[in-house]
């Protein structure tokens, strides 16, 4: 896939996470690697008004990024993922309604189905979170953040949308939603 269609394939991810109920208004992230850096959705910004050259590339050796809009406060947690999991090529961060529930109880969503672990909790957007997520995924392909979300690697955008997808499910089919 070229550079462009990688921008075009966040901003449409990070459409359908609101379309599938995953995530409301700017919430969420979305981030695709390219080469030694990762494209980002950046911080706050409307999935449907967002233009392709505005998501942002961030080098995943140290985390910088060009002029421009500012990449998602979370770009940490991508950064240390994509560092720790060099088969992860693509993550998916949502604030889902039944994997909250897992998050407000910090609980990991562990089933014969997924198996994702809950990390502890740290301020949103900070190193502490970045390191205690990155832990996490150096085993398992994603996990709940305590009080706050889910967080979700694959090879493809496409395969971290199903996983997203599949643990909201899980997560509501465990208490009958
Ligand atoms: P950003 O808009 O900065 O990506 O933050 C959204 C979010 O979910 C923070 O955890
Ligand atoms: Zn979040």
């Amino acid at each position: 896939m070229t550079e462009e269609e990688l921008r075009q394939d966040v901003i449409r991810y990070g459409q359908l996470l609101v379309e599938h109920h995953l995530i409301q208004a700017t919430w969420g992230n979305v981030s695709v690697r390219l080469g030694d850096s990762f494209l980002i959705s950046p911080s706050g910004v409307d999935y449907y008004r967002v233009r392709p050259e505005e998501v942002v590339l961030v080098s995943t050796a140290d985390g910088r990024y060009e002029r421009g809009l500012h990449p998602s406060s979370e770009r940490r947690m991508h950064q240390v993922i994509y560092q720790n999991r060099p088969d992860i090529k693509a993550i998916i961060h949502t604030h889902s309604a039944n994997c909250a529930v897992f998050a407000s109880c910090h609980e990991g969503l562990v089933t014969d189905e997924v198996n994702y672990p809950c990390a502890g909790y740290a301020v949103s957007g900070s190193r502490e979170l970045a390191k205690k997520v990155g832990q996490m995924l150096l085993a398992h392909d994603g996990c709940i953040m305590a009080n706050h979300g889910f967080v979700t690697g694959a090879q493809t955008l496409e395969q971290a949308f199903a996983q997203a997808l599949e643990a909201e499910r899980v997560a509501g089919e465990l208490f009958g939603a």
